[in-house]
């Protein structure tokens, strides 16, 4: 393993890379990223990246992300195939009926999404920024894609919209029920509940705090509690063991692991910088659409 992280850190060198890791990617692949975070964070720290290549440890929507804000250098992802279901959880067909249906309608996108989806939109927005971009929308129709669940979570602090609703789901998060909720409260009722709002409605509704992975990562930091129960992909965990050695975390249910972002494995991490491969390729026309709502959301945000 060491071997695998030597020849990794000597070839980043050589290539001017930067490896940029989300907190879902295995624990062992966090531990050598550059920059490590959640979607919002990699977003726009991707607008700052001085570096011939970004790898970008996690799925496709992310490394196209990178791609769009950083036409000028190669984007690798460790593992093509591995992707994000919710992120093809809209079609751009449904955008453009919705479109004709409400003269006013605003499309925001989380950024969980394809680019093709992007493009189509009019705000990006995460699970971080979601509330204050779309508060600060002068529109009062909202056609919120893919994820009905943060949709929802968004809609219900905001009753002065009308919100269309999308079917997406993560299934990570949308897999969490309330009945394992209960359970796990019910045997450490002294924790905290931290949930993360790709959950259900329901789900949410049992939390003493809602927010995104870093939003968790703060939260525990900054709470006097020593228990928490962590409703969000596994991978979170690892940041959190490390910042706070005294305290102790639990889970609702053994179903939270993305199994897209456990495919990016230290080998991968090590084959794509040995690769000459050209990376992330889009054509310009869908970078440029695509980029229109990312930077509107950097803006807003
Ligand atoms: S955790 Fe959910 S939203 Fe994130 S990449 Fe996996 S499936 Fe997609």
């Amino acid at each position: 393993m060491n071997e695998i992280v030597e020849k990794i850190q000597q070839l980043k060198k050589e290539k001017n890379a930067v490896i940029m890791g989300h907190y879902y990617v295995p624990d062992e692949v966090q531990d050598i990223a550059d920059y490590i975070g959640d979607s919002f964070f990699l977003a726009r720290q991707a607008t700052k990246i001085d570096a011939d290549i970004i790898l970008l440890c996690g799925v496709r929507f992310m490394g196209e992300s990178a791609k769009v804000l950083n036409r000028d250098k190669r984007v690798l992802l460790p593992e093509i195939n591995a992707d994000c279901p919710m992120a093809h959880m809209a079609t751009v067909e449904r955008i453009a009926e919705v479109r004709k249906e409400y003269d006013d309608v605003a499309v925001v996108c989380y950024v969980n999404s394809t680019a093709e989806l992007k493009a189509a939109s009019d705000v990006c927005v995460t699970s971080a920024n979601a509330l204050n971009i779309v508060s600060k929308l002068p529109n009062k129709n909202i056609f919120f894609i893919p994820d009905q669940n943060l949709a929802h979570y968004i809609a219900d602090q905001l009753p002065e919209k009308n919100f269309i609703f999308n079917d997406g789901f993560c299934h990570v998060h949308h897999s969490i029920s309330k009945e394992q909720m209960e359970a796990a409260m019910a045997a450490k009722p002294q924790a905290k509940v931290c949930v993360h709002p790709e959950c259900k409605t329901e789900v949410v509704a049992m939390a003493d705090y809602v927010g995104s992975t870093s939003g968790i990562i703060k939260y525990v930091a900054e709470s006097d509690a020593e228990e928490f129960i962590i409703s969000t992909e596994m991978g979170v965990m690892h940041k959190l063991k490390q910042d706070n050695p005294g305290k102790k975390f639990y889970t609702a249910g053994n179903m939270q692991i993305c199994p897209n972002m456990k495919k990016v494995t230290l080998e991968k991490v090590l084959e794509a910088l040995e690769s000459d491969s050209e990376g992330i390729q889009m054509s310009e026309e869908l970078m440029n659409q695509a980029e229109a709502p990312m930077r509107r959301m950097l803006e807003l945000a």
